[in-house]
């Protein structure tokens, strides 16, 4: 069967289509290092390892570009408030490289853990400013820029398609302004979004900061990803990911910049959302006391692939709650499962009948067709257990099982 996979920008589940032998072109928004990656962080980058793990399953080779958010991105994505990175630098009492340097360390360690294939690219944002402010410049020469004494903007009214992901009409689209927030006078547009941001006002001590066209300052955070996906992959690529959260800002914003740097080309032909992650049915949050990192799983005495078995059981379009008895059964699932197939591991080949024979492809075809119809993973997991209790011989359900884990990393092997 084919690969299907929801497109967010079509709103329809659709075939993945062949890549005539090339790469596939594949940019996963990455993190922002101001803090330790939590369980949320996890479910958004399971679902990139599975669906890299799926590609290269279906034999495309894949070119994964991944982003380090380490300037920019301010406390709410609609440009306000302080930036992440400043504010992270003074709860912790470093500098702004510092923490960066930190918690991307940090970071790609727990993903590692969690056995997420490294990204082929892994690109910081503070090491591409020269990318950001030639990207800009080019908005100015088709139209779409413009500045204040404060920031350099994307004018969004003169982009007709923007919202199209979200069907919403520029004239619908609520930005989350607060009352008690400062907005520039002469932003022209509620949905304007900062391309470079100047280092005046409130950001008169920014401590990261460059010579522009538009004077001393830094960019805005979603430019990053366009210049850099355009830097890595070219103007057009394959599959763009995300958190749901960034359906309604920042994706829509990519798409905008990098159209109208390129004329409209579309951007990236496959938009793909995960569903964010909740914890005891509410938002993970430090003042509620229920925010996870991957290493208070690890500190209580959890295997981190317990998680990554925990994400699988549900796809990943659908809203998921973690409990520590959620993470325990599944733990306990793992355990099984892993010595269920390393007890298989030393048994002998046997000759196969011909029914046998057809019952492994008819596994290898409900294998293929339930984790490309759009990673469902949960489906996945039915199957391998389907085999595990199935009365093909020993070594084959070894067999079957490893080629199976290649798509779901729980070290089976
Ligand atoms: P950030 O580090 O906040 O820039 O987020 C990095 C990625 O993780 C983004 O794609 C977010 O959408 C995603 N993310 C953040 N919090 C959660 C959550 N609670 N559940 C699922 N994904 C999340
Ligand atoms: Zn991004």
């Amino acid at each position: 069967m084919d690969l299907y996979l929801y497109n967010s920008l079509t709103k329809k589940k659709e075939p993945f289509g062949s890549a005539q032998g090339r790469p596939i072109k594949l940019y996963t928004c990455g993190p922002t290092v101001y803090d330790y990656a939590h369980i949320g962080h996890g479910r958004k980058f399971l679902m990139d390892d599975i669906l890299r793990r799926t590609l290269e399953f279906n034999g495309y080779k894949v070119n994964h570009v991944q982003n380090v958010t380490d300037v920019g991105h301010l406390v709410s994505d609609a440009d306000d408030g302080e930036d992440k990175l400043e504010k992270g630098a003074k709860k912790q009492g470093k500098t702004v490289w510092e923490v960066a340097e930190y918690f991307t360390k940090s970071f790609y360690e727990s993903m590692d853990a969690l056995n997420f294939l490294r990204p082929t690219i892994i690109c910081k944002a503070t090491d591409h400013i020269k990318e950001q402010i030639k990207l800009i410049e080019k908005l100015f020469e088709n139209g779409y820029a413009y500045d204040t004494e404060e920031a350099v903007y994307f004018n969004v009214s003169k982009f007709t398609d923007y919202g199209k992901m979200l069907g919403q009409k520029i004239s619908e689209k609520r930005i989350a302004v607060r009352d008690e927030v400062k907005t520039d006078p002469n932003k022209r547009n509620n949905a304007d979004f900062a391309l470079w941001f100047k280092r005046v006002g409130s950001f008169v001590n920014h401590t990261m900061h460059w010579e522009s066209p538009w004077g001393d300052g830094f960019p805005g955070w979603h430019i990053e990803c366009s210049a850099m996906s355009m830097k890595y992959l070219g103007e057009q690529i394959d599959i763009h990911t995300g958190g749901e959260d960034h359906l309604s800002i920042h994706h829509p914003n990519e798409i905008a910049q990098s159209e109208g740097a390129t004329g409209k080309k579309p951007f990236s032909k496959f938009w793909i959302h995960s569903a964010f992650l909740t914890v005891d049915g509410t938002k993970m949050s430090k003042s509620l006391g229920n925010f996870y990192t991957i290493s208070d799983i690890v500190k209580r005495g959890f295997d981190p692939l317990a998680l990554r078995y925990l994400y699988l059981g549900a796809h990943y379009k659908k809203p998921m709650n973690f409990t520590w008895q959620a993470l325990d059964g599944a733990s306990k699932g793992l355990k099984r499962l892993q010595q269920t197939v390393y007890s298989l591991q030393t048994t002998a080949r046997t000759i196969l009948s011909e029914e046998k024979n057809n019952k492994i492809l008819e596994f290898r075809d409900k294998f293929n067709q339930a984790i490309n119809d759009d990673l469902n993973t949960s489906k996945a997991m039915a199957v391998m257990f389907e085999v595990l209790k199935s009365n093909i011989p020993s070594r084959d359900k070894y067999d079957l099982a490893v080629s199976f884990d290649e798509v779901l990393g729980l070290n089976l092997k």
